[in-house]
């Protein structure tokens, strides 16, 4: 689950870690009384309005203003609120249609007072899952263009893996803070910034932090005026102050609503929908729709107990998308057995009527042969398999 820049940076000031201020508004009139506080706070009259969509790069498109009073914050407001943001990440790039903007944040100027006296680094912490350890990357060359920094200079971007029991270790956050090339009291409060953030990060079970830019002020001080988080949905249970920042607003509306019915499924972009029972199996469909010429159009597990009802929510799901050219059923009946499922198939294909979409249906485990006689019988135009090669070979004849 992704988190706003607003939220993120809430988490963050929660385990000390020192933030750009700010305030969040979804209209005018709040953003005018925001920025009323948040100068009084900062005793300075310019701050920034920032868009507030899950997607980076907002700078470059627009999304981020610096105003040096109350009519310019009106305008910049009006203008940001509601727009189509394009960045490099939102939906098709600069070229797509971009994201509508319901939030934005106004915070003050961590900049200020001396500009030029301040620098702009890189943060991000992440699982690296060949080493299994979390790692610290970091950058002097924090600010927005991190990617091609990584690509042309890969020499300045740094990492430090964290032993998953020792935890960080002083040491380390000391060595983050001299290849940053910082001394005196920045060298200080880079330490504790870092020590602050990787705390943060295994408190709130998180799978990403990005903080671009972290900067140090003239007074020294270490600041995070960016954040990105991801947190891992399967730790959510465990912290429902964290589940309660979701904004589906920013999700894709299919994987919303599949969510809701209790069908885990993702939105991918080729032409064979799935729908297969469990994570593990609906993998090895995926590969196997790629080994036989086809791309899958989606992940989807049903989960262990496909009723139905289940069955039919997920086909019209699938069927939703017009890229669909054949759809692959991949049952495996341990739990559940396959003749429901293939009630189910068959109940719903006539509930839902005029598919067009050939379907091939493969089964295995309990009933498995009962299963196949049931769709081979209804007369319908679902082709049934038993062994996955067969599911596959369909699958090729009907791209063909
Ligand atoms: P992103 O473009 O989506 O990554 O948004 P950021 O929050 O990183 O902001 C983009 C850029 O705006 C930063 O790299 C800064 O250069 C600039 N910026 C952000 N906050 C401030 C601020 O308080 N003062 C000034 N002067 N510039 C800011
Ligand atoms: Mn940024």
């Amino acid at each position: 689950m992704n988190l706003h820049e607003y939220q993120g940076k809430e988490l963050l000031a929660g385990f000390g870690v020192k933030i750009q201020k700010g305030l969040v508004a979804n209209n005018l009139e709040e953003a005018i009384s925001a920025y009323e506080t948040v100068v009084s706070d900062s005793g300075n009259p310019v701050a920034v309005v920032k868009a507030q969509i899950h997607a980076g790069g907002r700078g470059k498109g627009g999304g981020v203003k610096l105003v040096k009073n109350q009519d310019e914050l009106k305008e910049h407001a009006a203008n940001i609120l509601g727009m189509m943001l394009k960045t490099p990440q939102t939906p098709g790039g600069l070229n797509g249609p971009g994201k509508l903007v319901r939030k934005i944040l106004i915070a003050e100027d961590s900049y200020a007072p001396d500009f030029d006296a301040c620098k702009e680094y890189y943060m991000s912490i992440m699982l690296d899952r060949e080493r299994k350890q979390n790692v610290i990357i970091y950058s002097t060359e924090g600010g927005m263009n991190i990617e091609e920094v990584a690509e042309e200079t890969p020499h300045l971007v740094h990492k430090e893996h964290v032993h998953p029991t020792l935890g960080l270790q002083a040491y380390q956050a000391r060595k983050i803070a001299f290849n940053l090339g910082l001394s005196g009291a920045a060298f200080k409060d880079m330490t504790q910034f870092v020590k602050k953030l990787y705390k943060a990060f295994i408190g709130t079970d998180a799978s990403l932090f990005e903080i671009n830019p972290v900067i140090k002020n003239a007074n020294d001080e270490i600041i995070a005026v960016d954040t990105k988080v991801t947190l891992d949905n399967n730790s959510l249970f465990r912290h429902p102050e964290l589940a309660a920042l979701r904004d589906t607003d920013e999700e894709d509306p299919t994987e919303v609503e599949a969510k809701a019915v209790g069908l885990n499924f993702i939105n991918l972009e080729g032409n064979v929908g799935c729908m297969v029972n469990g994570a593990g199996l609906a993998m090895a469909t995926m590969d196997i729709i790629k080994l036989s010429g086809g791309a899958p159009a989606n992940f989807l597990d049903v989960g262990g107990t496909a009723d139905a009802a289940r069955v039919e929510h997920a086909f019209r799901i699938i069927l939703r998308d017009p890229e669909v050219k054949a759809i692959l059923i991949n049952i495996f009946g341990g739990i559940v057995r396959c003749d429901r499922v293939a009630q189910g198939v068959v109940d719903a294909y006539r509930n839902i009527g005029n598919i067009k979409v050939p379907i091939i249906v493969r089964l295995q485990g309990t009933n498995a042969e009962i299963a196949k006689e049931l769709i081979d019988k209804s007369g319908l135009e679902v082709r049934s398999a038993i062994l996955l090669q067969e599911a596959a070979d369909l699958v090729q004849e009907v791209l063909a």
